[in-house]
């Protein structure tokens, strides 16, 4: 009898998962279902060179067609996974059909938050999390104008950075006290505020968004404080929450997302979950989190078909994760957190340094700006629960290769 193995979200995770299952070998019937129209594309051009024009969509996908046909892997593209019967192994699809399946991987992702306000409605007012709308914003600030982003997160900071090339009015709404600050820690979020701010990005901190104004179209943003923003566009960025719905509903374990094991397993024999909707045990942390990132979304999906096709093999992965923002290149590795003893190397104010960030000792974490290769290095220190001499972190004229390979010279006291 052929199995049919079913993944649905046609994302970055539903694309190596349904690769991955080929590869290791699984030969009967694959189907990937999405609910966009399109092929599966990579997300992290929508913030960045959709909007400036670097990019086309085409060049966003993970495979051509051809890919799918070649490797017998049907797409059921424009359709939404309904419900999931999971004592008849049954895939109710929004079409009417449904689907019997003997494994099912679950990749739905996340969804854009959406805050209280009046105003969402209007025309101009968008959640970029799919190439539709990136598109739109692109063709919109193609004529100039203003933009309002609300939320200074990776995604607003990412599209403003790369609206302001476009001679665009930026202006950022942010409801902390300063911008970045959840992921990349207060003081590298802040030195990255100003060179924002530099550029020409009007930010305002400590800023909560009460309205958005217009007749049809969007014309202003209004926040609690009184203060108001012109807007030809305003784009919402204020965070996801995990799509866990049809997990949900069918009476999988949900924690902060769908609970997995090591094998990608959710509670449900033969259902698995993958990517941003995933809520996993870190082997560094020894704790359960969930990653919104495209390295995870690839990696656990990658491990996620192969528990499928009986390979499996611990997901353990130092997280990382990269973030372009105009010409300045952010990466960040492992789990860095606010209470961290700081060790930085490089000065700050060139835009070319790390914060490594070390726990009783332990390195567990970095953040990188403008220096990709310490984050590299660092993975493999983070990976190896080292505990580095700080003053070698430190001291910009060691090399950390010979930090990892323990060949450093003994610190100068
Ligand atoms: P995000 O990175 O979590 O940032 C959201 C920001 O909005 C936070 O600074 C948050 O502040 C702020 N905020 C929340 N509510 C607000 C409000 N009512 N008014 C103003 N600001 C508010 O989320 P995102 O930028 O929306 O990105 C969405 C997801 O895509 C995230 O998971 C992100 O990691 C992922 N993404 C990743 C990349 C990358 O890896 N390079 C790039 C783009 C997006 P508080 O922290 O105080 O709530």
């Amino acid at each position: 009898m052929t199995e049919t193995y079913a993944v649905i979200g046609a994302s970055l995770a539903g694309a190596r998962a349904v690769e991955t299952l080929r590869a290791e070998g699984f030969d009967g019937r694959i189907v990937l279902i999405g609910a966009e129209h399109h092929l599966p594309y990579d997300r992290p051009p929508l913030s960045k060179e959709v909007i400036t024009g670097r990019k086309q969509p085409h060049e966003t996908l993970i495979h051509p067609a051809r890919f799918y046909s070649d490797n017998d892997i049907e797409l059921l593209l424009g359709t939404r996974a309904t419900r999931i019967d999971t004592a008849t192994r049954t895939v109710e699809l929004d079409s009417g059909a449904a689907l019997t399946v003997d494994k099912l991987l679950l990749c739905t992702g996340t969804a854009p938050r959406r805050p209280d306000i009046a105003g969402l409605q209007l025309d101009g007012v968008y959640f970029l999390r799919t190439m539709e709308d990136s598109i739109a914003i692109r063709d919109r600030l193609g004529h100039g104008g203003s933009l309002v982003v609300v939320g200074g997160g990776l995604i607003g900071m990412e599209l403003a950075a790369a609206a302001v090339t476009l001679g665009t009015a930026v202006t950022v709404l942010e409801r902390d006290s300063g911008l970045l600050r959840r992921v990349l820690g207060a003081q590298v979020g802040d030195r990255l505020a100003r060179w924002h701010a530099d550029r020409g990005v009007c930010i305002r901190t400590g800023a909560e968004v009460e309205r958005i104004e217009g007749d049809h179209r969007v014309r202003r943003v209004c926040t609690t404080d009184g203060f108001t923003a012109e807007a030809d566009v305003v784009v919402i960025g204020i965070g996801v929450a995990p799509a866990t719905g049809l997990a949900d509903d069918c009476g999988i374990a949900i924690g902060n997302g769908v609970i997995v094991d090591e094998y990608c397993r959710s509670s449900v024999p033969g259902i698995y979950a993958a990517g941003d909707i995933a809520e996993h045990p870190d082997h560094l942390l020894r704790e359960s989190i969930r990653l919104e990132h495209w390295q995870n979304a690839q990696n656990q999906a990658i491990a996620a078909a192969r528990s499928m096709a009986g390979n499996a093999r611990p997901y353990r992965e130092v997280p990382w994760f990269w973030s372009d923002q105009g010409d300045t290149n952010i990466q960040v590795a492992g789990h860095p957190r606010s209470g961290d003893r700081t060790v930085w190397r490089g000065d700050p104010e060139s835009l070319e340094f790390s914060a490594f960030h070390l726990r009783d000792g332990q390195l567990v974490g970095a953040v990188s700006v403008n220096r990709r290769r310490d984050v590299r290095l660092a993975m493999h220190l983070i990976s190896q629960r080292t505990r580095p001499e700080p003053a070698l972190l430190a001291d910009p004229s060691v090399d950390l290769r010979s930090v990892v390979d323990g060949t450093a010279p003994a610190p100068t006291p």
